[in-house]
C-alpha cells in the first residue's frame, strides 16, 4: 500500500521561459549570498569552530562558496553525547509523527527548489537542470521514507490459536551518515531522512567540498521541526574527526556512499568491538563501479550512441552510475566508435551555470589531476579517439574517448570518475557479456539490443544492481529504480526501495502465550 500511495516530485520543465527566468533569478540571489560562514549543528546550537574549511566554485575557483566550521574531536564526544540523551525521546515517538517533520522538510524543499538547485551548481559544478532532478530526488527520499515507515511500524501479526506473535521493528540507535559530494543534496538527504525516519538520532558528516548545500540541509530540517539532538550537522575532518566518530563505541550505524577505499576502511574500522561497545555496528556502503554498456549487432546506433553520451559525460561522469566502458561487438565497432567521438565533439564546455554547457568540470584540483594521471595511462594502453580542448578557469577536463581498449587496462578496471569512457572490441553477445562481468564492481549495466535472446540472457547474467535496457544507465528515480548495488560496489542495500530501511532498524519478535 505504501509505494502505491507515493508520487515522485516533478522536476523543473526549462522548456517554459518562465522556469528559466526564475532558475537564472535564483542563481543571482545566490551569488549574493556566497562567501558566508555556516557552523557546525550540536545539540540545536550552532556552534563556533577553530578550524574552518572553504567550498570553491569548481567552475571558477576564485569563487567562494562558503566557509564551513570543522568540529573537533570534542565537539564529536558532544554531538554524540547530546545523540544519545536525545534517542529515548525519538525512538518513542511516532513514525507519523517523524514523517510529518520529514514531509515538512520536503515541502519546504519544494518551495526552495530553484534556490537549491542553484546551490549546488555553484558549489559542486552540476548543470542546472541536473542539479533541479536532485531536488526532486531529495524531496522524494524524504516522502518516500516517511510513508516506508509507517507501513513498517504496523509489524506482522503471526498470530495462532493460543499465541500471538508479533514482529515488529525498533530503530538501533546513533547513526553516522557520511554523504559524497556528486549528489551533494540527494544522496545526503536519502541517508539521512532514511536513518531519522526509521527512529535513529542521525549526524552528517558531508563531504568537504560539499558542506554549503548539507548546510542548507541542515536549515530545512531545523525549520521543519527536528528536535535538537535528533538531527546534527557535523562536518569535520574525514581522515580525523570522520574516522573516530566511525570507530566510537556508542555509534550503531554508518550510512556511507563514496570510494571503495574509504568503503572499505569504514567498514573494517566498524568491525572491530571497541571498549565499554556492546552493540556489532550496521554498515551500509555505496561504493564505485566500472559500468559498461554492451552495443550488439542488433542495437539502435542513434539511441546507444546517444545514451552512451549521456551516461559517460553527464556531469562530467562523476556518479557512481556513470558509463565508463562501452563494449560493442566487432561488426557494430567503428561505425559505434565513429559515431560516439561525433556525438561527444559536439558538447559545450563550459561553466555548470551557462545554460548551453553539456560538460562541466569535476569537483576539485585533486580529482582533476588524478583524471588526468589516468588518461596518460590511458595513452600508453589505448588509443585515444577524442580530446577537446578546454577552458581554464576552473577544474575542467575534457571529455575522453579511449578505443581499442584491453578488458583488463587499467582504464577498463579502475574507477576513473570523471569524463572518460574505455571502448572495448568484442567478438560478439557472449564475449561482451563475459567482459562486462570482468571487474570487481556490480553497480549499473546497460544493454542496446533489439534481440529478445541477448536481453533475456542480460536480464539473468549480467552482474548489476542496476541493469537498464536500451536506455541510459545514470538518473535512478526513488521507488522506481531503486538504486545500489553488489560485489565491491556496496553491500547490497537499495537506496529508494522498499528493503531500505529494514538495515537502519532491529526487528523482534514479541510472543505471547494465551
Ligand atoms: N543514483 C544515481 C544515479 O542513478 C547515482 C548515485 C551515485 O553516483 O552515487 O545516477
Amino acid at each position: 500500500s505504501s509505494a502505491a500511495n507515493f508520487l515522485n516530485a516533478a522536476d523543473t520543465d526549462y522548456a517554459q521561459v518562465k522556469a528559466r527566468e526564475v532558475g537564472w533569478a535564483a542563481l543571482k540571489a545566490v551569488r549574493q549570498e556566497l562567501g558566508n560562514v555556516y557552523l557546525p549543528l550540536i545539540d540545536g546550537k550552532y556552534v563556533e569552530t577553530t578550524e574552518t574549511v572553504t567550498s570553491v566554485n569548481p567552475s571558477n575557483f576564485s569563487e567562494v562558496v562558503g566557509k564551513i566550521g570543522l568540529i573537533s574531536i570534542e565537539q564529536a564526544d558532544m554531538a554524540l553525547a547530546a545523540a544519545k540523551a536525545a534517542f529515548p525521546g525519538w525512538r518513542k515517538t511516532p513514525a507519523k509523527v517523524r514523517g510529518d517533520i520529514l514531509r515538512k522538510a520536503a515541502d519546504l524543499m519544494e518551495n526552495r527548489r530553484a534556490e537549491l538547485s542553484a546551490w549546488v551548481c555553484l558549489e559542486v559544478g552540476k548543470a542546472l537542470r541536473e542539479a533541479d532532478a536532485e531536488v526532486s530526488e531529495a524531496i522524494d527520499f524524504c516522502r518516500y521514507y516517511a510513508l516506508e515507515m509507517e507501513r513498517l511500524e504496523r509489524g506482522y501479526s503471526y498470530d495462532i490459536a493460543g499465541e500471538n506473535n508479533r514482529y515488529i521493528y525498533q530503530p538501533r540507535g546513533i547513526a553516522l551518515v557520511i554523504s559524497p559530494w556528486n549528489f551533494p543534496l540527494a544522496i545526503a538527504t536519502g541517508m539521512v531522512v532514511a536513518a531519522l525516519a526509521a527512529g535513529n538520532c542521525t549526524l552528517l558528516k558531508p563531504a568537504e567540498t560539499s558542506s554549503v548545500i548539507t548546510a542548507k540541509l541542515t536549515e530545512i530540517l531545523v525549520e521543519a521541526g527536528i528536535p535538537k539532538g535528533v538531527f546534527q550537522y557535523v562536518p569535520g575532518k574525514g581522515s580525523q574527526v570522520g574516522a573516530y566518530m566511525v570507530k566510537h563505541p556508542d555509534v550503531h550505524l554508518i550510512a556511507f556512499t563514496g570510494s571503495q577505499e574509504v568503503g572499505c576502511r569504514i567498514y573494517a574500522d566498524a568491525a572491530i568491538l571497541q571498549p565499554g561497545q556492546k552493540h556489532l555496528k550496521r554498515v551500509i556502503a555505496e561504493m564505485g563501479g566500472k559500468n559498461g554498456i554492451i552495443v550488439d549487432e542488433s542495437a539502435d546506433l542513434d539511441q546507444a550512441v546517444a545514451g552512451v553520451v549521456q551516461s559517460a559525460f553527464g556531469y562530467s561522469g562523476q556518479k557512481c552510475s556513470a558509463c565508463s566502458r562501452a563494449i560493442v561487438v566487432e561488426s557494430v565497432y567503428d561505425a559505434f566508435v565513429m559515431r560516439l567521438v561525433e556525438a561527444t565533439r559536439s558538447l559545450n564546455i563550459g561553466l555548470a551555470e551557462d545554460p548551453g554547457t553539456k560538460v562541466g568540470p569535476v569537483i576539485d584540483g585533486k580529482a582533476r589531476d588524478r583524471i588526468l594521471d589516468y588518461i596518460e595511462k590511458g595513452r600508453t594502453e589505448a588509443e585515444v579517439a577524442l580530446e577537446m580542448p578546454v577552458p581554464d578557469t576552473g577544474y575542467f577536463v575534457s571529455p575522453t574517448i579511449f578505443s581499442n581498449v584491453s578488458p583488463d587496462g587499467k582504464i577498463a578496471q579502475e574507477e576513473i570518475f570523471g569524463p572518460v569512457i574505455a571502448v572495448i572490441r568484442v567478438k560478439d553477445f557472449q564475449e561482451a557479456l563475459k567482459v562486462a562481468n570482468g571487474t570487481n564492481f556490480a553497480l549499473t549495466g546497460g544493454l542496446y539490443s533489439r534481440t529478445p535472446s541477448h536481453i533475456t540472457q542480460a536480464s539473468a547474467e549480467f552482474e548489476v544492481g542496476n541493469l537498464y535496457i536500451n536506455r541510459t544507465i545514470t538518473g535512478a528515480i526513488v521507488a522506481r529504480q531503486p538504486f545500489g548495488g553488489f560485489k565491491l560496489s556496496g553491500v547490497g542495500s537499495k537506496a529508494g526501495g522498499s528493503d531500505y530501511l529494514l538495515q537502519f532498524l532491529e526487528p523482534r519478535v514479541v510472543t505471547e502465550n494465551i
